[in-house]
C-alpha cells in the first residue's frame, strides 16, 4: 500500500518555524546520556526481569514520563501493566539415547544437544519416540510451500532445519530470513501439529552464531508467560549439533547431505527416520511479575485520537550472570539504556509541542524482551485500547554510540507504509534510508516490534546506520566490536569514548517520522503480500 506523502505537508515540516523543528531541539547527548548512566549504573544490576533493578528502573521510567507530562497509560491510573511470568529450569535427568537398525549411541548434553522445557510439565519426556524429518518444517501456503503435506506427526519428534530455503529467490524472499525461518517457528509448528518434541540442527551459517550460543541456554532459567489451556506445547524443545544430527540420521541408515538436498525441493515429504530417542528432564517452577510501564499523550483530532501510534523501547537487560573480567553486572548501557533514553527524549519532544499529535501516542517501556519479548507479547495479547485502533509501532532497541552517519537502517525495509515515510523524512534531512544490511539475521523478528507485526500492527525498527561522517574506518571497526566483544556481556557499559551525536539525529528522525505517523489521513498498510497482511 505505497501512498506517497503529500508535498503540501512536507513542505510545512521543512518551515523553520514549524513547532516540531523547534522540539527536536530539546533531544541533546546530555538528556540521552543521563538516562543512559542511570540506568546502566551497577546500583540497578543489569535490570534483571523480576529483580530489584527491574523495579527500580520501571519506578524511574514511570517517574519520568510524568515529569515530561505524559499520562499514565496502565488500569486505574496506574504507569504499570502487571507482566506474570513463569521462569523454568529444566535439568537432564536421563540423557538423550538413540536407537536404529543401525546402532545405538547416546547423546551428551550440552556438547552434543541441548533440551529446553517447551512446557510447564514436571518432568517432561520422550519416551522411545519415532524421530522424523521434515526438512525445514515449513507450512506457507503463500508461498505455495508444505514440508508436511499429509503426514501425521503426532507424538513424535521432529528434525528439523534451522532457516528457509534460500535458492529460489522469488520464494521465501531469497536470502532474506522470514519468520518461517527462525528457530521458534520450528518449535510453534511442531507444537501445532501435535509433535511432543522437536530437535532443530545447528550450524553456524543458519543460526548466525556458533554452538556455544545455544549451550548456554541449556540449564539457565528460561523465562515463559503463563501458559494457556489450549495452547499447544512440546514436552521438550531441543537442539543438536550438526556432528550429532549427522549420527542420528545414520543410525536409521540415512545420509543428513542427502536429506537436506530433498528438503530444498517442491515435493519433499517427511522421512520417518526409523530411530526412536529417549529423554527425560525435571522441571523446577518459579511464578513471579515484571510489567512493562506505559505513558499516554492523547491525540489532539476529536475524529483520530482513539487512534494509537506505539512507541516501544525494551528496559529489562540481563542481570547478574556470570562473572567475565571480574565483573557479574550486565548493564545492558547500549542494550537497552540507550532504547529507553532515546524513547524518554522523544516522549519529552512530543508532550513539548503546543498541540499534540491528531493520534494519541503510547510510549511502552517494555519487560523481558531479553527473554523471549515477553512483555511485548503480553501487551498484543493484552493491549490497553482495541486491536484494531492501533495503527502502527516505532521501536528502539539500541542506538548509534559511535558517532554521526549519513545513512540509517531500516528494519523490515520494504513490508509496509512506514518505509516510504521513512525515506521521505530522510531525504528532506539529507539523510539515506537503508535496508537491512544483514537481511540473513531476521532481525525483524528479534526485538518488540515483531509482536506488533504479529498482531497486524505495521512496525518498523531504525538501527545504527555505518556511513559515519568521519574517521569512518575507525568507527566501522568499533561498531563491529560491540556485537563481537561486548554484545550481551558485562562490558556493555558507557565508556569515554561514546558518541552520542548520531543517535541524537537518528532519533529527531524518528520523531519526525513518529509525528507524521500520528497526523497522517489514513493509517499505514503492510504491502501487499507481505507475511504479515493478514493478520490486520
Ligand atoms: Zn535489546
Amino acid at each position: 500500500m505505497k501512498r506517497p506523502f503529500p508535498l503540501a505537508v512536507l513542505a510545512t515540516t521543512l518551515a523553520a518555524q514549524n513547532p516540531a523543528t523547534i522540539v527536536e531541539s530539546t533531544i541533546t547527548t546530555d538528556d540521552l546520556a543521563a538516562t543512559i548512566r542511570f540506568l546502566s549504573s551497577d546500583l540497578l544490576e543489569g535490570r534483571g526481569v523480576g529483580t530489584r533493578g527491574d523495579l527500580l528502573a520501571r519506578e524511574y521510567i514511570a517517574t519520568r514520563m510524568q515529569a515530561v507530562g505524559l499520562r499514565p497509560g496502565g488500569a486505574e491510573g496506574s504507569w504499570n501493566q502487571p507482566v506474570p511470568i513463569v521462569g523454568i529450569t529444566t535439568a537432564v535427568t536421563a540423557t538423550l539415547s538413540a536407537k536404529g537398525s543401525q546402532g545405538e549411541r547416546s547423546f551428551a548434553a550440552p556438547d552434543e544437544f541441548t533440551a529446553v522445557a517447551g512446557s510447564a510439565e514436571a518432568a517432561p519426556r520422550w519416551q522411545d519416540a519415532e524421530v522424523v524429518f521434515v526438512g525445514y518444517g515449513i507450512d506457507a501456503p503463500e508461498q505455495s510451500w508444505d514440508d508436511f503435506k499429509d503426514v501425521d506427526v503426532r507424538g513424535k519428534v521432529l528434525l528439523v532445519m534451522n532457516s528457509d530455503p534460500e535458492n529460489d529467490p522469488n520464494r521465501f524472499a531469497g536470502r532474506t530470513r522470514l519468520y518461517y525461518g527462525r528457530w521458534s517457528y520450528k518449535f510453534e509448528e511442531a507444537a501445532r501439529r501435535g509433535a511432543i518434541g522437536a530437535i532443530v540442527i545447528h550450524t553456524d551459517p543458519s543460526a548466525g552464531y556458533p554452538w556455544q550460543v545455544v549451550q548456554a541456554n541449556h540449564g539457565r532459567e528460561n523465562f515463559w508467560l503463563p501458559f494457556a489451556e489450549d495452547q499447544p506445547t512440546l514436552a521438550l524443545r531441543s537442539w543438536a549439533t550438526e556432528t550429532a544430527s549427522r549420527q542420528l540420521c545414520a543410525l536409521g541408515g540415512h545420509d543428513l547431505d542427502a536429506l537436506r538436498a530433498a528438503a530444498n525441493k517442491d515435493d519433499f515429504r517427511p522421512v520417518a527416520l526409523g530411530v526412536t530417542v529417549a529423554l527425560s528432564c525435571a522441571n523446577t517452577l518459579r511464578e513471579f511479575e515484571s510489567g512493562n510501564v506505559l505513558g499516554v499523550l492523547p491525540g489532539s483530532d476529536p475524529d483520530l485520537k482513539d487512534q494509537v501510534v506505539v512507541v516501544t523501547a525494551h528496559f529489562d537487560h540481563l542481570g547478574i550472570g556470570k562473572p567475565r573480567n571480574n565483573d557479574s553486572i550486565y548493564n545492558g548501557a547500549l542494550d537497552n539504556g540507550t532504547g529507553i533514553a532515546g524513547m524518554l527524549a522523544i516522549a519529552r519532544a512530543c508532550a513539548a509541542l503546543p498541540r499534540a499529535p491528531r493520534r494519541t501516542v503510547l510510549f511502552a517501556a517494555v519487560t523481558a524482551e531479553e527473554s523471549g519479548l515477553l512483555g511485548s507479547q503480553w501487551y498484543a495479547e493484552h493491549p490497553t485500547y482495541p486491536r484494531d485502533r492501533l495503527v502502527a509501532n516505532y521501536n528502539i532497541d539500541g542506538l548509534n554510540i559511535w558517532g554521526p552517519t549519513r545513512d540509517v537502517e531500516f528494519i523490515g525495509h520494504g513490508k509496509n507504509s512506514l518505509t516510504d515515510l521513512a525515506q521521505k523524512v530522510a531525504a528532506t534531512r539529507g539523510r539515506r534510508l537503508e535496508p537491512d544490511s544483514q537481511p540473513d539475521l531476521g532481525l525483524f523478528y528479534r526485538s518488540d516490534h515483531f509482536n506488533f507485526a504479529r498482531i497486524g500492527v505495521p512496525a518498523a525498527y531504525l538501527k545504527a546506520g555505518g556511513d559515519f561522517l568521519d574517521r569512518p574506518e575507525d568507527r566501522r571497526r568499533m561498531k563491529a566490536s560491540y556485537t563481537t566483544v561486548h554484545y550481551h556481556q558485562p562490558s556493555d557499559e558507557m565508556a569515554p569514548w561514546w558518541n552520542l551525536a548520531g543517535a541524537v539525529d537518528d532519533l529527531q528522525l524518528l520523531l519526525e517520522c513518529l509525528l507524521q505517523t500520528a497526523s497522517l489521513d489514513q493509517p499505514p498498510g503492510w504491502t501487499p503480500g507481505d507475511e504479515f497482511e493478514k493478520r490486520r
